[in-house]
C-alpha cells in the first residue's frame, strides 16, 4: 500500500510551499506522486529517482562519450588536475550542501585556487545593497494578510516563483485584503514584457540616462502601446509614476 506524506516543504524557490502532499511506495524506496506543487516543484522531486540523472563519476572519453569510473579514479584524476593548474577556480556552491561547501574552499586554499559563486551574477548585488544601506523586509504573511501595493522588480514569478502570487502576494485573501486580487495593485518593473507584466496594472521601464544619476522610468499600461514607444516627456521619476499608476485600479479588476 502507498502512504501520503502531508506538510511537505518543497526545497526549490524561495516561495518554499509547505504544504507539498508527496506519495511513496510501501517500502518508501520511490516517490510516486507529489501534489500541490507547481511543475517546477514536482520535477524537482520526481527527477531525483529519474533513470537519466547521473549518479556516479564519469569520465570524458576522447571520442566524445562518457566512461563510468570509480569515485577512487575520479578522485585521483581531479587531484591531478587541481595540482598541475595555475590559476584554479572553483566556481558553482548554490546546489551544493554545506559539508561539501567546507570541504572545496579548503582544497581550494591549498591549490590557491579562486573561489566566485552564482550569486556574482545574481543575489550578490542584493547582499551588497543590503550592507550598504540595509534591508526593509517583511514576512510573506504580512504582504498575503495586508499587501494592497504589490511592486515586482526585475523578477518574474510567473516562471521563476510559480505560487508565488497565488499562495502570498496577488491572488489570496488575507485579514485585511479580504477581497484577494480585489484588493491588490500589481506594477511590474522590468524592461522585457515578461507574462507577469501582462497581468500588472503598469509596466514601468528604466532607462539610465547620460548625466543622470538615478534612472528615469517610462510606464504603460500592459494592454496598452510597447514600452519602447513611450515618448520622452512622458519619462518619469518612479515616484511620480507610482502616485500616477498607484490611484488607479488594476486593469480589468476594478473592486
Ligand atoms: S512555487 Fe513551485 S518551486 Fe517554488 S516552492 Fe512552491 S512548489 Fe516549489
Amino acid at each position: 500500500m502507498t502512504k501520503t506524506i502531508p506538510d511537505v516543504i518543497c526545497p526549490f524557490c524561495g516561495t518554499l510551499c509547505d504544504d507539498l502532499e508527496v506519495v511513496v511506495s510501501d517500502d518508501g524506496k520511490q516517490l510516486l506522486e507529489v501534489y500541490n506543487a507547481c511543475v517546477i516543484g514536482s520535477e524537482k522531486f520526481l527527477h531525483s529517482q529519474s533513470k537519466d540523472r547521473v549518479t556516479r563519476p564519469r569520465l570524458h572519453q576522447p571520442d566524445g562519450t562518457w566512461k563510468e569510473i570509480s569515485y577512487d579514479e575520479a578522485a585521483e584524476y581531479t587531484a591531478q588536475m587541481l595540482a598541475k593548474a595555475k590559476k584554479p577556480l572553483m566556481y558553482g556552491w548554490s546546489s551544493t550542501n554545506c559539508e561539501a561547501q567546507s570541504v572545496g574552499n579548503e582544497i581550494a586554499e591549498i591549490t590557491r585556487a579562486c573561489c566566485d559563486n552564482t550569486a556574482a551574477v545574481c543575489h550578490g548585488t542584493t547582499l551588497i545593497a543590503v550592507q550598504d544601506i540595509g534591508l526593509p523586509t517583511c514576512t510573506l504573511g504580512e504582504v498575503k494578510n495586508r499587501a494592497d501595493r504589490i511592486i515586482f522588480w526585475g523578477c518574474n514569478p510567473v516562471h521563476a516563483h510559480p505560487r508565488h502570487m497565488s499562495r502570498y502576494s496577488i491572488y489570496p485573501r488575507g485579514f485585511f485584503t479580504g477581497k484577494g486580487q480585489m484588493s491588490r495593485k500589481m506594477i511590474v518593473v522590468d524592461p522585457r514584457v515578461t507574462d507577469t507584466a501582462k497581468l500588472a496594472a503598469a509596466q514601468c521601464t528604466p532607462r539610465c540616462l547620460p548625466g543622470r544619476m538615478a534612472p528615469r522610468f517610462c510606464c504603460r499600461h500592459p494592454q496598452g502601446e510597447d514600452p519602447g514607444s513611450c515618448r520622452h516627456d512622458e519619462e518619469r521619476s518612479f515616484r511620480d509614476h507610482l502616485l500616477r499608476y498607484g490611484g488607479n485600479p488594476v486593469a480589468g479588476q476594478e473592486p
